[in-house]
């Protein structure tokens, strides 16, 4: 059992709970530095549901700049609210994905976003590392919103935070993980951080998008859904990302339908009161069914847009706080 996520969190002696840079990953975060974040953004669901001012303005002043590489809709908007909410100048810079090498190009793009003397830049790129390459090049904070197959941070604190919501906890948790696992930075972001708050996590996948030797990162494979799904807490459905397979890894749709597609039948060999979670965008009859993703008992999924939301400002607030000169951080 890896540590669970009850660990009281270090304070004081000049160690405050949240030690990083920036956010490019799960990886290299402790359990309770995971914690600590969901615990943050529990203070914004509130703000977020008032019918009135959403305003807490602990950003005023700074420039915020989203630059996403890569088509995006929930993401971007989610970064753009959360920035506007805490009362940061948001600038976005949506950049069509060209066939650009790597290398100079990003550090080029890193100058660029550092000359214009942002206090946060939120990336999403569809090169895997190239966050962290222009992290290494930038004065200020970087969030990650996606980075190839690689991470995507702030989707698995979104989903750790529906879930502990949810289910009142995490650890113990029996949580699958399906669908396009070797495609998915969503599935990887997802199973550093439920394995790092002690859930008991699964991947279904068919064989071809499994990645290999996934069982070194804590989690125990299946290739049968049906097997996989036994009396699973959680089932979080991955989207077929047709986009990144280059060549068959799937025979065609309906036939990935039939035997990995989340159906009313499949959902009943999970726990009765399991949830139903997919980060979007969805294929609908391809790997969920709309009976399923539309049911308002079991499916989570319009609560993990809201809880992103809620997760982006926490993350925004507490990697700004070292410059805003917050107690203790500066
Ligand atoms: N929106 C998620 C991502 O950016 C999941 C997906 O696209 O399938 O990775």
């Amino acid at each position: 059992m890896l540590e669970p996520q009850t660990r009281p969190i270090p304070h004081g002696h000049g160690v405050h709970p949240f030690p990083h840079r920036h956010l490019t990953g799960i990886f290299g975060l402790q359990p309770w530095e995971i914690t600590f974040l969901l615990d943050e953004a529990e203070q914004w669901i509130a703000l977020n549901r008032a019918s009135a001012a959403k305003h807490d303005n602990r950003l005023a002043g700074l420039t915020l700049i989203n630059a996403f590489f890569e088509n995006s809709t929930r993401t971007l908007l989610s970064f753009e609210i959360a920035g506007k909410r805490l009362g940061a100048d948001v600038v976005n810079m949506a950049v069509a994905q060209s066939s650009v090498s790597k290398g100079e190009t990003l550090i080029d793009t890193a100058v660029t976003l550092n000359a214009m003397r942002a206090d946060v830049i939120v990336i999403r790129h569809d090169a895997s590392g190239a966050v962290q390459l222009i992290a290494d090049k930038v004065d200020c904070p970087v969030l990650n919103a996606g980075d190839g197959r690689h991470e995507h941070p702030t989707q698995a604190l979104l989903d750790a935070l529906t879930i502990r919501r949810r289910k009142g906890q995490i650890a113990g948790l029996k949580i699958a993980i399906c669908g396009d696992v070797l495609h998915s930075r969503v599935a990887r972001s997802n199973i550093l951080a439920l394995t790092a708050l002690a859930a008991d996590v699964r991947v279904i996948a068919p064989p071809t998008l499994m990645p290999a030797a996934i069982e070194r990162m804590g989690v125990t494979p299946f290739t049968d859904f049906d097997a996989g799904l036994d009396g699973a807490d959680v089932v979080m459905m991955l989207r077929l990302q047709r986009e990144r397979m280059a060549g068959g890894f799937v025979p065609s749709p309906r036939e990935y339908h039939a035997l990995y597609g989340l159906t009313p039948e499949r959902l009943a060999r999970a726990a009765p009161d399991a949830i139903v979670m997919h980060p979007g965008p969805m294929n609908r009859g391809v790997e969920i069914d709309s009976v399923v993703a539309d049911d308002v008992k079991r499916s989570a999924i319009t609560e993990q847009v809201e809880m992103g939301v809620a997760v982006r400002m926490a993350c925004l607030d507490v990697l700004t706080r070292a410059q805003r000169g917050v107690e203790g951080w500066a």
